[in-house]
């Protein structure tokens, strides 16, 4: 094991300085694009909770469908993004950056640098991931 020279800065630390900014931008982003999607081509009705309507779009009711959903999808995915970067970054504000949510530990350097919404780490998180796909094959 090496030592890190005095004065060097610990890339760890370096990732983690730089979160609370990259996931404010990140969170700018997506909010930016998500009331973009709510307001499609800055019309200002707001017919099913603002989505396209794709059935104006295409004369095929079975693509629109598919576009729909996957409209839904994406606004579900840009949500949940975003109720993360919220909760990451309330951890930052309490000092917890970069520990687990779970197990507390240090969140690996380079997960974090991947991922800086990350609230937990590989270990935890595949846990979890395991446990829901678990729920969902039982219907729970
Ligand atoms: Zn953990």
């Amino acid at each position: 094991m090496s030592v890190p020279e005095p004065g060097a800065t610990d890339p760890r630390e370096a990732i983690l300085a730089q979160l609370p900014a990259r996931l404010r931008q990140r969170r700018e982003e997506l909010a930016a694009a998500l009331s973009a999607r709510l307001h499609h081509d800055g019309q200002e009705e707001h017919v099913e909770a603002g989505l396209p309507r794709r059935a104006e779009e295409t004369d095929d009711d079975a693509a629109a469908e598919t576009q729909r959903e996957r409209d839904l999808t994406d606004l579900a995915r840009m949500t949940s993004e975003l109720a993360q970067i919220d909760a990451v970054l309330a951890r930052a504000a309490s000092g917890d950056l970069g520990e687990c949510a779970e197990c507390s530990e240090p969140i690996d350097a380079a997960r974090l640098n991947v991922n800086p919404a990350a609230l937990r780490c590989a270990e935890c998180q595949q846990l979890i991931e395991r446990r829901q796909a678990r729920s969902r094959l039982l219907g729970a």
